[in-house]
């Protein structure tokens, strides 16, 4: 495998942009190269404007309920790589199952996003979170 194609092989799968370069929300399977870089798209029409350097000004954030969601679904797989591992002390664990376990508590905070955009209502927003709890 030529350097470029590993480059390009490693990205796709270890390091694929998941936000659209223009306006954050989630890529499309477009990506746009541009010199070295590679920028995700969510459309044609977005991956023009990556094109031509145009970026809208958004910045996510992380919000407490959020969090707190988000490390309360993660329990299970946090018990489960204590077990593995044999320790209940993160710094113990081996370093894949710790970037395991947070990679789980950012998907669930992403979940938690995803559903307060879709939604934009608070009190159904924790009403789910209370169902998928139980
Ligand atoms: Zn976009």
């Amino acid at each position: 495998m030529t350097k470029s194609l590993f480059r390009l092989d490693y990205f796709l799968r270890h390091n694929r942009q998941s936000l659209c370069a223009y306006c954050k929300a989630p890529i499309n399977g477009l990506f746009v190269a541009v010199g070295g870089s590679v920028y995700g798209a969510c459309s044609m029409e977005h991956s023009d404007k990556i094109l031509k350097g145009e970026r809208l000004p958004r910045v996510a954030y992380a919000n407490e309920e959020g969090v707190k969601y988000a490390v309360k679904q993660s329990k299970h797989t946090y018990v489960t790589l204590s077990k593995d591992n044999d320790s209940f002390v993160l710094h113990e664990w081996t370093q894949r199952d710790r970037e395991k376990l947070f990679a789980e508590v950012i998907l669930n905070f992403l979940d938690y996003a995803n559903e307060q955009a879709k939604t934009g209502n608070l009190d159904k927003i924790t009403k789910i979170i209370n169902e998928r709890s139980d």
